[in-house]
C-alpha cells in the first residue's frame, strides 16, 4: 500500500460531508444541487492533489471550507453592476445607456402584471405590439409611421431585406463602415439579400456618382451616418436631401442608417452637431433607422421611421417577428420617449443626456467631493491629485466629441498602477478607469450618484491593505 493510497482513504465520505453542510451557515442560500456539486468538486480537487504527491488537509473542516468557496462562486451573478470611471458615456462594453427612473418603474409595473401588449382594449381584438410607441415616435420625429425592433443592426437588416432584396443598393465608398462587434455595412447588405453597388471614393462622392450607378437593377440609395469615424480634409459627400431629390426623379427609394440618431439638437449644449432624426425625416427620405440605446438613452432597440407605405411592408416581413422587441423594452422605450416631449425634462432625467451635457463646474464639484473623501482615507498609500483633462464621452461612437472635465488621479505607492487597475476590476463592485502617465485616472462624469462612497471604500480598502501587507513583510 503506497503512501498515496493511504492518503486517499483519509478523504471524507460524501454522506458525512453533506450532513455537515446542514448545520453550516455558509451553505444556507445554496440549493442542494449546488452544495453537492461543490462538495464533489472539492473532493475531486483534493484527490488530484494527493495523486500528484501533495499532502493537502483532508479534514472535514478543510473540505467544507473549500466547498463553501466553490459554492459561493457558483451562486454569484455573472452579470453585475460596476462603477464606470472612464468618462465614456456611450460605452458598448459597459452596457451602453443607463435607463431613466421612469423607464425602470414602468418595466416593473408592466412586467409584474398581464398587459395589453397585443390587445386592442377598445375593440377586444388582437392589437399591434408597436401601438404603444408608434404615435409617440411619429410625434417626436414627424414621421408618418414608426416601429422598433431588437437593435439598429436588426433594423438595417430588416429594412434592406424588405425594400431592396434582390436589387442593387447604391452606397458611397466613404460610408462602408464597420461598427464594433463585427457589424459591417457590406456584410449586412449581403445577408439581407441585396447587392452592394459602391460609388465615389473614400473621401469624395458626388451626386453624379449616384446618378451614374443607376441601372435596371437599382433598388435603393442608402446613406450611412459615419458615427464612429470622421473623414477630414479634401472631402465631399452628398446630402440626404440631394439623394432624396435624385431618388424622386428616378423612382428610387432612399434610406438612411443614422446609427446614433438623436431627438434633440446637442448644439445649444456646446456639443458637436449630430443629425437630429426629425430633420432627416423632413428631407423626405423613405426610411430612417437609429439606435434606442446610443444618443437616445433608452433601452437596446432599433427604431425605424418613415413613410407609411414602407413601414407597412416592413411590418409584413416575416423577419420582423424574429427581431421583435419584448414588453420590457417596449415599457422602457415608451417611458423614455415620453420625456422627450419636454426637452428640459429629457436632459435632466435621461442619464445619457445628463452625462453628455454635464458642464465643467458640475464634473469639477464631483471630482472635488471624491478627492476630499479619499485624501484622509488613503493617507500615504497613494499620491492623489485633481487634474483638468478632456473626456471622450462618445467612446467609439461620437468620434470628435471631447469635453473639458476634472479627474481624480492617483499613483499608488505600494503597488504598480497596472496592478491597481487589475485589482479594481476584480473588486466588488468593479471599478473601471484608465491609466495615463503611470497614474490611475477616474473621470466623475460617468460615476453615478450614490456610487461615490462605494468607490472611496473600495479604493481605500485596496490601497491600505496593500500598504499594510508591504509593511508586515518588511
Ligand atoms: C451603432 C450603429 C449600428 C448598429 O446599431 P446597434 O443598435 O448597435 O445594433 C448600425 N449602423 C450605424 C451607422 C451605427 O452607428
Amino acid at each position: 500500500m503506497t503512501n498515496k493510497q493511504e492518503r486517499l482513504k483519509t478523504l471524507p465520505a460524501m454522506d458525512q460531508l453533506l450532513l455537515a453542510t446542514d448545520a453550516d451557515t455558509r451553505f444556507d442560500d445554496c440549493p442542494r444541487k449546488v452544495v453537492l456539486d461543490a462538495l464533489r468538486t472539492a473532493v475531486e480537487a483534493l484527490r488530484k492533489e494527493i495523486l500528484s504527491d501533495n499532502t493537502p488537509d483532508t479534514g472535514d473542516d478543510a473540505v467544507l471550507t473549500r466547498a463553501a468557496g466553490i459554492a459561493a462562486e457558483r451562486m454569484k451573478n455573472r452579470l453585475i453592476p460596476l462603477i464606470n470611471a472612464t468618462g465614456v458615456v456611450l460605452h458598448t462594453n459597459l452596457g451602453r445607456a443607463l435607463l431613466c427612473q421612469d423607464a425602470l418603474d414602468n418595466i416593473r409595473t408592466v412586467s409584474a402584471a398581464y398587459s395589453n401588449l397585443e390587445l386592442n382594449l377598445a375593440t377586444g381584438k388582437r392589437g399591434i405590439r408597436y401601438a404603444a410607441i408608434e404615435e409617440l415616435i411619429c410625434e417626436l420625429t414627424g414621421a408618418e409611421s414608426a416601429m422598433a425592433v431588437n437593435n439598429n443592426a436588426g433594423a438595417v437588416l430588416l429594412t434592406l431585406n424588405t425594400i431592396a432584396q434582390g436589387t442593387e443598393v447604391v452606397v458611397s465608398r466613404g460610408e462602408l463602415v464597420e461598427i464594433g462587434g463585427s457589424f459591417r455595412v457590406p456584410d449586412v447588405m449581403t445577408k439581407s439579400g441585396c447587392c452592394l453597388k459602391e460609388v465615389g471614393t473614400t473621401n469624395r462622392t458626388h451626386l453624379r456618382d449616384y446618378e451614374g450607378a443607376i441601372n435596371a437593377h437599382t433598388g435603393l440609395f442608402l446613406k450611412v451616418h459615419t458615427s464612429n469615424y470622421k473623414i477630414e480634409g479634401f472631402t465631399a459627400e452628398v446630402s440626404l436631401a440631394d439623394m432624396v431629390a435624385l431618388g424622386r426623379e428616378k423612382g428610387i427609394p432612399v434610406m438612411e442608417d443614422l446609427g446614433s440618431g438623436t431627438l434633440i439638437d446637442f448644439g445649444p449644449y456646446g456639443l458637436p452637431a449630430e443629425p437630429v432624426v426629425s430633420e432627416r425625416v423632413a428631407t423626405g427620405a423613405d426610411v430612417v433607422t437609429f439606435s434606442g440605446d446610443k444618443l437616445l438613452g433608452g433601452p437596446q432597440a432599433g427604431i425605424i421611421v418613415g413613410k407609411k407605405q414602407t413601414l407597412d411592408k416592413i411590418r409584413a416581413n416575416p423577419m420582423t417577428r424574429a427581431l421583435r422587441i419584448d414588453k420590457l423594452t417596449l415599457a422602457a422605450l415608451e417611458s423614455t420617449l415620453k420625456l422627450y416631449r419636454d426637452e428640459a425634462a429629457a436632459v435632466a432625467k435621461i442619464p445619457t443626456l445628463k452625462m453628455l451635457t454635464m458642464d465643467y463646474d458640475t464634473v469639477s464639484g464631483k471630482a472635488e467631493n471624491i478627492f476630499k473623501a479619499l485624501e484622509p482615507a488613503i493617507g500615504d498609500s497613494a499620491d492623489l491629485a485633481l487634474a483638468d483633462m478632456e473626456s471622450r464621452p462618445g467612446g467609439g461612437s461620437y468620434p470628435d466629441l471631447r469635453l473639458p472635465t476634472r479627474c481624480v488621479t492617483l499613483r499608488p505607492k505600494h503597488m504598480s498602477v497596472t496592478a491597481l487597475e487589475k485589482a479594481l476590476r476584480a473588486a466588488t463592485p468593479p471599478v473601471m478607469g484608465r491609466i495615463e502617465d503611470d497614474r490611475f485616472i477616474m473621470d466623475p462624469r460617468t460615476i453615478q450618484a450614490g456610487q461615490e462612497d462605494l468607490l472611496v471604500t473600495t479604493l481605500t480598502t485596496l490601497l491600505n491593505t496593500q500598504r499594510d501587507t508591504k509593511r508586515n513583510t518588511k
